[in-house]
């Protein structure tokens, strides 16, 4: 079977974190792609892992040289997914990415078969009730992720396939299972 590029996106909080946490723990044919960013690196970060984190003069130089599969700028720093640790990775084993709608739809430009899995919430109180239970936000910023909601829900039409992240367990199977289907297409 061959490997493939997947983008996972999906409102915050919906669990898509501890959706692939879960994938990567049961799949060595699958691996996350790790992007660069500008920003520093936060206590318990390491280069690499979270990320690699680059100075802005290499990131503009590899913007210039294409290296991005798609980039973007958040609070005055940039972060994108570099093309050439994903294709490298490609060569052992299928990729996820974990970006938003726009690095998404981007991707697969670069990647015209990348498989765009979108993971919808089962309520808008249940997203709710995770985001304030994840205890990682202040109420202001859950505020603020929340009004953009509709919009976001909204953003699943464009994707290939919309997964309802109700029961963990049968959210990670039924993706798995996608992707199963996507790696035994030629
Ligand atoms: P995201 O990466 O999409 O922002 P997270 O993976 O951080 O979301 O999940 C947000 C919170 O919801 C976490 O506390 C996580 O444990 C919880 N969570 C994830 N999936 C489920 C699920 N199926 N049912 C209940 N809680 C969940
Ligand atoms: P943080 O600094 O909190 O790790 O991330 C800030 C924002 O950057 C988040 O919204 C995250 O999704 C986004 N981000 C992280 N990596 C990438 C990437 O490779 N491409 C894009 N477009 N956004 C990213």
């Amino acid at each position: 079977m061959k490997n493939i590029v997947m983008a996972i996106s999906g409102p915050s909080g919906v669990g898509k974190g501890t959706i692939v946490d879960e994938i990567l723990k049961r799949r060595e044919d699958i691996a996350e792609s790790v992007s660069c960013t500008t920003r520093l690196p936060r206590a318990g970060e390491a280069d690499g892992r979270e990320y690699f984190f680059i100075s802005k003069e290499e990131f503009l130089r590899r913007i210039d040289e294409g290296d991005f599969l798609e980039y973007d700028e958040h609070f005055g720093n940039y972060y994108g997914t570099p093309k050439s640790f994903v294709e490298k990775t490609l060569e052992e084993k299928s990729v996820i990415l974990e970006i938003d709608v726009v690095g998404a739809l981007n991707a697969k430009k670069a990647f015209p078969d990348c498989l765009l899995i979108f993971v919808a919430p089962p309520s808008v109180e249940e997203l709710k009730k995770r985001l304030v239970g994840r205890a990682s936000e202040s109420e202001e910023e859950i505020e603020r992720r929340l009004s953009r909601l509709e919009y976001e829900l909204a953003q699943g039409e464009k994707y290939d396939y919309v997964v309802v992240n109700d029961e963990l367990e049968k959210a990670v199977q039924e993706i798995c299972d996608l992707i199963d289907l996507a790696k035994s297409r030629e």
